[in-house]
């Protein structure tokens, strides 16, 4: 793809810059669930809910290595 060659394409670049944005956006916040899960992992709290403390659930971290909250206390705050 090709920049800067009229109208079209400068509408085109706008919409691929607004789609890498968002990218960078996801990628931000998934570092920032990587540091959480970090952070429990060095306090000894890996696997436990930040919330109510219960254990997570093996399939969910293992789908979800950098849950910090169970499903029941995920639901309840989305
Ligand atoms: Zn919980």
């Amino acid at each position: 793809m090709q920049f800067g060659d009229g109208f079209a394409d400068a509408g085109a670049a706008t919409a691929e810059r607004t789609e890498v944005l968002g990218l960078v956006e996801s990628l931000k916040r998934q570092l920032d669930s990587v540091d959480g899960a970090l952070v429990k992992l060095d306090d000894g709290t890996y696997g436990r809910c930040n919330t109510c403390g219960k254990e997570i659930g093996a399939a969910r971290m293992e789908a979800r290595p950098t849950s910090i909250l169970c499903m029941d206390c995920k639901s309840r705050r989305s």
